[in-house]
């Protein structure tokens, strides 16, 4: 299987590679983001939470997006791969990843990273508020507090996959085509 944890800050373009990935390799695309948006729509009494939390900038708790991952998992048992995108998020759900790959006797390939300054980030992520019609990118202080609990709970997912040596990090800036070509050399090399 081929199990790909896409990573880096909101607006690296973590969704925009996904689609790629999914139409080259036929993997199943788990966007917790968009897992979280879909229970929004739905009303549902976990949207109505996860919303308070996303429109501040602020992560939902780990075991709502474990649970989702989870679930999803068991939905797709005859898929080929995953790409895991705005997930992990946290040591501690990374650490429950791994669990649950093992249990499926299966393992996360790698991690790709894509590498953009925070001053590329705000631009492109209020460029997308333009458009998305998503509150939390229409807001430069709460895009900030996203680029903060990134730096504070996420960046050190990295320093997990780093000590089991699936850490690559691609440059993020430049022509999609081009970080394309980048994330299909490392991809080759597993
Ligand atoms: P972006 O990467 O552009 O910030 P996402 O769509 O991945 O956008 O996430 C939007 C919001 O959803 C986050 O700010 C956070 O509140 C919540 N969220 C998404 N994934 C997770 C996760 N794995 N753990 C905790 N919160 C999450």
């Amino acid at each position: 299987m081929l199990n790909l944890v896409l990573f880096g800050p909101p607006g690296a373009g973590k969704g925009t590679q996904s689609q790629n990935l999914i139409e080259k390799f036929g993997l199943i695309h788990l966007s917790t983001g968009d897992l979280l948006r879909g229970e929004i729509t739905q009303g549902t009494e976990l949207g109505i939470e996860a919303k308070k939390l996303m429109d501040e900038g602020v992560l939902v708790p780990d075991s709502v997006v474990i649970g989702m991952i989870s679930n999803k998992l068991d939905a797709n048992k005859d898929a080929k791969g995953f790409i895991f995108d705005g997930f992990p998020r946290t040591v501690a759900q990374a650490e429950a990843l791994d669990n649950l790959l093992e249990s499926k006797e299966s393992a996360i390939s790698g991690m790709i990273a894509l590498e953009v300054t925070d001053a590329e980030l705000e631009q492109r992520l209020l460029k997308r508020g333009e458009t998305s019609g998503r509150p939390d990118d229409a807001n430069p202080e709460v895009i900030r507090k996203r680029i903060k609990e990134y730096n504070d709970k996420t960046a050190p997912v990295a320093g997990f996959y780093k000590n089991q040596n699936k850490f690559t990090s691609i440059n993020g800036i430049g022509a999609v085509e081009e970080i394309f070509d980048s994330i299909n050399t490392v991809i080759a090399s597993y």
